[in-house]
């Protein structure tokens, strides 16, 4: 069943609240990336630099140690967070313990992008959704792919949730083939939503965004530009800005979708419909959520 299609329109209908003008920055949401490896360095800055271009109002970057300082000038609006690496220059998973009192003063954590030892991130990620710290979770890239055998955390957690797998991240998710989840997206995605109870955004061309009770809405309004490296990482840093202003795990999603292929649609205008870079997607989040203001 398809419970709407995703445009201005019914945006319209769901506004995203605005801070009081003597607002602070932490009224605006806390929000913290756990994300990036020696060799993905640079999707925790694409991910942290949109949570800030979507309105949230503090950062906090967790990586490896060895990038920590080149994130933190990369990012100068960032506090950067150094953790104890893995040999293979991943963020180790015995680490958490360092992590929980840190979530517990955030209102956002995404966890996954660039992160690529699997078994490493889904321990994390399941230390951290144990200690049920009242945040909001974004789990993207590398946090997606085990995350089938830490149900029971899921269960258990019943927290504020969204997930963002493309089709062979949900395909390896819930251990079917890629084609069987393009050949029925909107009930596999209704399928992972209902197993992990969280709202799931399934991406692709079409993006079908469910929720644990069955309903599914659909984005198809962006651009094959989008399909490039990094941009969804972009797309869960949004989510997470979004989660971190208060916004609800469904209408983050919602919201999140339009305005990543929103921004995909002006960069195509502007710079042509091919070869725009993730990076670029940031900078127009401003002026498309202004437009609803
Ligand atoms: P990822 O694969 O995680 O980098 O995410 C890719 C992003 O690009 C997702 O937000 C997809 O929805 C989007 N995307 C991929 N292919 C297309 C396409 N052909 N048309 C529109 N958006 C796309
Ligand atoms: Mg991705």
């Amino acid at each position: 069943m398809n419970d709407g299609t995703i445009t201005s329109e019914f945006l319209g209908r769901i506004p995203l609240s605005q801070p009081a003008e003597d607002g602070d920055k932490d009224q605006r949401g806390r929000v913290l990336v756990i994300a990036g490896s020696a060799s993905v360095p640079g999707a925790a800055l694409l991910a942290a630099t949109a949570a800030l271009r979507a309105g949230a109002g503090k950062l906090q970057i967790a990586t490896c140690q060895s990038i920590a300082i080149h994130l933190g000038l990369a990012l100068p609006e960032a506090l950067v967070v150094g953790l104890p690496e893995t040999p293979s220059g991943e963020i180790d998973p015995s680490t958490a313990v360092l992590l929980r009192e840190r979530i517990s003063r955030c209102d956002a954590v995404l966890i996954g992008p660039g992160m690529l030892d699997e078994q490493g991130v889904s321990a994390l990620t399941a230390d951290l959704l144990d200690c049920d710290p009242g945040a909001a979770f974004v789990l993207d890239a590398g946090a997606l792919a085990q995350l089938k055998d830490i149900a029971d955390v899921l269960a258990r957690h019943k927290g504020r949730m969204v997930i963002t797998p493309h089709a062979g991240e949900m395909a390896n998710l819930l251990g079917v083939d890629k084609h069987d989840v393009l050949r029925n997206p909107a009930e596999i995605a209704g399928q992972a939503a209902s197993l992990l109870h969280c709202v799931v955004a399934l991406k692709g061309p079409c993006t079908y965004i469910a929720t644990p009770d069955g309903a599914t809405w659909t984005y198809s309004d962006g651009n094959v530009g989008l399909a490039t490296s990094g941009s969804g990482d972009t797309l869960a840093g949004i989510v997470a800005g979004l989660l971190a202003r208060g916004v609800s795990p469904l209408e983050a999603a919602q919201w999140g979708v339009f305005l990543h292929g929103e921004a995909g649609n002006r960069l195509a205008q502007t710079r042509g419909p091919l070869g725009f870079l993730a990076r670029e997607l940031l900078a127009e989040i401003p002026a498309i959520m202004a437009k609803f203001h």
